[in-house]
């Protein structure tokens, strides 16, 4: 199941590239859906040689997207996959009530790294409430808790677009950001769409 969210997020990303892109063009250097594209195919490009290990297929998927992709997002995106990695258990799968623990350490781990915190126009406004919806619903099953957490994730990108950013290359334009959906927030709610479409919600 891992490894499938890591390949649909691929999927999606190479089929949202230029969306992706033409959203950073707006308020940033325009390179958004490039740099994930690249990053989550190179992470494709490692699954074959991961055991069936859930906590092993996202520290490589994190790894290879740190390796690949230069932006801020290649480091943030490689942590969050990373950290939350770490908080798996070592061997095969997890739980629903598991994987949305290891969800917020995840965010936790993004915050950490970047400095964002919620409202600050970010990734970290869909991956909050993400993680979130997910440990709320989690006693619900892992297909209801993937899905509550792909709409927030939605709902907390939709919510950047009057936001002034605060972080990252946007904040350069100060009030100019305002108006505009944040890009790193959109990839967040494709990749939390990505985990709702593999665990079959
Ligand atoms: P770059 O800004 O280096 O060109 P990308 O375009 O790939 O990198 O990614 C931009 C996205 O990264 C932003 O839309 C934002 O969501 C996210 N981002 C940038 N800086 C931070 C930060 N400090 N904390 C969290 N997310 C950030
Ligand atoms: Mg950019």
């Amino acid at each position: 199941m891992a490894r499938e969210w890591v390949r649909v997020i691929a999927v999606r990303v190479s089929e949202q590239a230029t969306y992706l892109g033409e959203l950073d063009g707006a308020i940033g250097d325009g390179d958004h859906g490039g740099n994930l594209d690249r990053g989550f195919a190179a992470a494709v490009g490692k699954l074959d040689r991961t055991t069936d290990s859930a906590r092993e297929v996202l520290t490589a998927t994190g790894g290879a997207l740190i390796s690949a992709v230069g932006g801020a997002s290649g480091p943030l995106y490689g942590t969050y996959f990373r950290k939350l990695a770490r908080a798996l258990p070592e061997h095969g799968g997890a739980s629903a009530a598991e994987l949305g623990a290891a969800l917020q350490v995840g965010v936790d781990g993004v915050r950490a790294l970047g400095g964002a915190a919620e409202g600050d126009k970010t990734m970290v406004d869909a991956l909050v409430p993400a993680a979130a919806a997910f440990a709320e619903t989690a006693t619900d099953g892992l297909p209801a808790a993937a899905v509550a957490a792909a709409e927030a994730a939605r709902r907390g990108a939709d919510a950047t677009v009057p936001l002034r950013a605060r972080k990252g290359r946007a904040s350069y334009l100060g009030e100019r950001s305002e108006g505009h959906l944040d890009p790193g927030a959109a990839s967040s709610a494709l990749v939390l769409a990505a985990l709702a479409e593999v665990v079959g919600g």
